[in-house]
C-alpha cells in the first residue's frame, strides 16, 4: 500500500474491499454504496458491472475497479497452505456453516470454490507439536469473503442460484466454475456425492456434506484435532455477498 496521492491504491481481493474502496473514492458512505450495488444486482446487473457504473457516474476510471478471480483463487490456496491444523479447522468450521440453518449460513457453491481449492493444495507443512494456530478465526474469516466473492465472479448467478459458469471467468478458473455448477445442480435435486468417500446419497442426510458414515467416522477420529466446542461453534463473518452487500 503506497498512499502517495492520499488514494487508496491497494488492489482489491474481496466484495467488501472493493466497496470500501469506491465509498473512499466517491466519498459516498460505505451503507449508501453497499446499498446502490444491492439494488443494481437485484436488478440483474453484475456485482462488478454495477460497482464500475458507480464509479463512472463518479468522474472515476472503471477499470480501477475490478476483481481478479485468480488472485482471489491464489490468496485461497495461500492461505490453505500455511499450516495444516489451521486448514483442518477452517474446513471444519465451514462444514458447520454450509448446514447452518441461521443467518450465518455459507451458501453452499462457496463451499465448493473451497473443496475445488482445498484439493489441489497438497504440500501444507505439519506442524510439530501440538500448539494451536493462533489466528484461525481471522484466517477462517477472510477465507468465507474469499469464497463467497471468487464464486460470485467466475459463476453465472440468477434468483435460484448458480446457473453455469460466468462469461467473465477466466480461463483458468472454468474447471473450478464447471464443478461448482455440477454440485450445485446435484445439491439442487436433492442428491449430494459425498465429499469424502463418493458415494451418492440423498443430500438431506448428510452432515456438513459427508454422508453419515464418514461423518461418524470422523467424529470418532480423535486424531482430527478438533474439540466438541471447536466443532460446533459458528458465526464467523458474513455469510453471503448478499449479506456482505447489506
Ligand atoms: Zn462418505
Amino acid at each position: 500500500m503506497f498512499a502517495t496521492t492520499g488514494k487508496v491504491h491497494h488492489l482489491s481481493t474481496t466484495a467488501r474491499d472493493l466497496l470500501q474502496k469506491i465509498a473512499h473514492d466517491t466519498g459516498i458512505p460505505y451503507r449508501e454504496v453497499a446499498k446502490r450495488i444491492n439494488k443494481a444486482m437485484a436488478d440483474g446487473e453484475g456485482f462488478i458491472q454495477s460497482v464500475q457504473r458507480l464509479a463512472i457516474e463518479n468522474g472515476l476510471k472503471e477499470n480501477d475497479y475490478s476483481l481478479n478471480p485468480v488472485q482471489i483463487a491464489n490468496e485461497i490456496s495461500k492461505i490453505l497452505k500455511e499450516d495444516y491444523s489451521q486448514t483442518l479447522m477452517i474446513s471444519a468450521v465451514l462444514g458447520q456453516l454450509v448446514e447452518s440453518q441461521g443467518e450465518d449460513r455459507l451458501p453452499p457453491p462457496a463451499f465448493f470454490v473451497f473443496l475445488e481449492i482445498l484439493s489441489d493444495v497438497t504440500d501444507t507443512p505439519r506442524r510439530v507439536g501440538d500448539n494451536p494456530p493462533n489466528n484461525v478465526d481471522e484466517s477462517t474469516t477472510r477465507i468465507i469473503e474469499l469464497t463467497t466473492t471468487l464464486v460470485s465472479l467466475i459463476c453465472e448467478w440468477n434468483e435460484t442460484g448458480v446457473v453455469g459458469v460466468s462469461k467473465d471467468c477466466p480461463p483458468r478458473a472454468r474447471d473450478i466454475a464447471r464443478s461448482v455448477f455440477r454440485k450445485t445442480k446435484l445439491l439442487q435435486s436433492g442428491l449430494w456425492c459425498c465429499v469424502s468417500c463418493g458415494r451418492i446419497v440423498e443430500a438431506k442426510h448428510t452432515r456438513a456434506l459427508l454422508c453419515s458414515e464418514c461423518d461418524s467416522n470422523l467424529s470418532d477420529d480423535t486424531t482430527f484435532g478438533l474439540s466438541e466446542r471447536e466443532r460446533t461453534r459458528s458465526g464467523y463473518g458474513r455469510s453471503s455477498l448478499g449479506d456482505e452487500l447489506e
